[in-house]
């Protein structure tokens, strides 16, 4: 389990901004651990946003809702730089879904982190071809911490890193359920 090595606390030289990446498969519980990091910092009285991007009209229009329906407040944006306006005065910053903001959320979370904002992201690393899903790769190079969370297969059982669509489906973003995708293991997802 991911531990803090830092909250961001504000010290003598100022506050520590700091990007952390939480990645993996559909069903691999991204949210559940931004949620659970979010918790804490709030536990520790600090001031956190969440932000998430329109286009994820899934749940709840207000609301980071993971699978096990935790619930934390949340504000959806059209753009990423939507978030630099309304992340002004807190000390935490969530951002949940980032592989469906574009190239402009590097920038955008750099300035935060710069500012002395503990940034936590959670996204998919892979679309449903098994390829890197923009702009994640950029976002896991760039950041102080990254964990990437595992599904279970639903074929055999092991670890499981893969997103199969279900469907025939060819567009990159379809957002679905379980009834769309399950999680796969590379041996699964491949057919090997
Ligand atoms: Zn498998």
């Amino acid at each position: 389990m991911f531990i803090e090595p830092s909250l961001g606390k504000t010290g003598k030289s100022g506050p520590k901004g700091q990007l952390e990446v939480i990645c993996g498969s559909m069903f691999s519980g991204k949210t559940e651990e931004l949620i659970r990091r979010l918790n804490r910092a709030l536990i520790a009285k600090q001031r956190v946003e969440i932000f998430k991007p329109a286009i994820d009209k899934r749940y709840d229009e207000n609301n980071v809702v993971s699978h096990n329906e935790n619930i934390i407040r949340s504000t959806p944006v059209q753009f990423a730089d939507d978030i630099l306006l309304l992340a002004g005065n807190c000390d935490v910053v969530g951002i949940d879904e980032v592989q469906f903001f574009d190239a402009q959320i590097i920038p955008v979370v750099e300035q935060l982190a710069n500012n002395g904002i503990r940034v936590i992201v959670a996204g998919l690393d892979m679309d449903f071809e098994g390829k890197p899903f923009e702009p994640m790769p950029q976002l896991l190079a760039i950041a102080e911490y990254v964990t990437k969370v595992h599904a279970i297969c639903m074929k055999c059982g092991d670890l499981a890193s893969y997103s199969f669509r279900l469907s025939g489906d060819k567009s990159k973003v379809m957002l679905g359920e379980k009834e769309s995708y399950e999680a796969r293991c590379r041996k699964c997802f491949y057919n090997l």
